[in-house]
């Protein structure tokens, strides 16, 4: 596997190392002009290796706030073996505050493993492969809810099918600390870095730490706790024990509610409310008919709600919220 994405820093370098992961983008502004995605590198003793990016969707900025602080503060000498951390993966995106690239419209967390001689999003995806993914026993790769969804801030992963490194996944979510904790079962999504990292044998979790475009001390308290609770869960730091465990979500493909049609939604639950099967969703508007009853939608199942959409309008087959179904740990392993 090759590709045009290179490292400007060694990822052995003694205590803290600033630098990039560098792609040619040639354009009118820059005949031989380089993307360079923020890399970095804190090294301690001896140790294994954390691999945590943020801003792989550039609308999601918990991960991006938290993870900046992160590399300046961190201090070398407490650690017991190495964080690489990209603050800003899709930079592209994170620059202009999107979910998917300027450049290229490419997803980053539908583009791994990547390809080398593919779009940008998809080199930038095979450079993470590639430089920075075979060195990492763990990956903690922070998501949110974006401009578009609202989540109660969670942990979130989707389990890979091999035993023992379904359980230290299981581990990893819980070790996370945030209140709740989603398992995807039956993942839609393909490409995403967590699949890939999963698929690569490593310990792989994500998030879902807040979004609506924006960040709260609360998001941020969730997304700081758990990075440093996850550091520890590495055998980084010193150990943290947890004041309460998760509440453990399932999250399959009937718990999510999609718009039947383009129109207005008007929510009829909020986040973290207790719902039965056949509960009013929300309703849908028509504004153009005013004289029409709204279209009435429900849940399919029983669960919790998780996410919301932000903007009221919507079209057909957006998500309007999803649940999670609380699930005993057993039910996963
Ligand atoms: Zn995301």
């Amino acid at each position: 596997m090759s590709g045009p994405a290179m490292l400007d820093i060694p990822l052995d370098g003694p205590g803290r190392t600033f630098g990039a992961m560098r792609l040619p983008r040639s354009h009118d502004e820059s005949a031989h002009g380089q993307i360079a995605i923020p890399v970095v590198v804190v090294n301690g003793s001896p140790g294994p290796t954390v691999l945590a990016p943020a801003g792989v969707h550039g609308d999601e900025y918990e991960g991006q706030v938290v993870l900046s602080n992160l590399a300046r503060d961190i201090e070398p000498s407490s650690l017991r073996g190495r964080l690489i951390i990209v603050p800003a993966a899709n930079l592209p995106a994170a620059t202009v505050g999107r979910r998917t690239s300027p450049i290229d419209g490419g997803n980053l967390a539908r583009a791994f493993p990547g390809c080398g001689e593919g779009t940008l999003t998809e080199q930038i995806a095979d450079g993470i492969t590639r430089l920075l993914l075979p060195v990492a026993d763990y990956v903690l790769d922070l998501h949110s809810g974006g401009r578009r969804l609202e989540y109660m801030p969670c942990a979130w992963t989707r389990l890979p099918a091999d035993a023992g490194l379904r359980a230290r996944t299981l581990e990893a979510l819980i070790a996370f600390g945030a209140p709740d904790a989603g398992v995807v079962i039956k993942p839609q999504a393909i490409g995403t870095f967590v699949a890939a990292a999963q698929g690569a044998g490593k310990v792989a979790i994500s998030s879902e730490l807040g979004g609506g475009g924006t960040v709260t001390p609360y998001s941020l308290s969730v997304a700081r706790d758990g990075v440093t609770r996850f550091l520890a869960f590495a055998g980084l730091t010193g150990p943290k024990p947890l004041a309460k465990p998760a509440r453990l979500l399932a999250v399959e493909p009937h718990h999510f509610v999609r718009s039947p049609g383009r129109g207005l939604f008007e929510p009829a639950t909020s986040l973290g409310e207790i719902v039965s099967a056949g509960d009013i969703a929300g309703r849908l508007h028509d504004i153009e008919r005013p004289d029409r009853a709204p279209e009435t939608i429900r849940f399919e199942a029983p669960g919790i709600v998780m996410c919301r959409r932000v903007p009221t309008r919507t079209e057909t087959g957006d998500v309007v919220a999803h649940l999670g179904h609380p699930s005993a740990r057993e039910a996963f392993v």
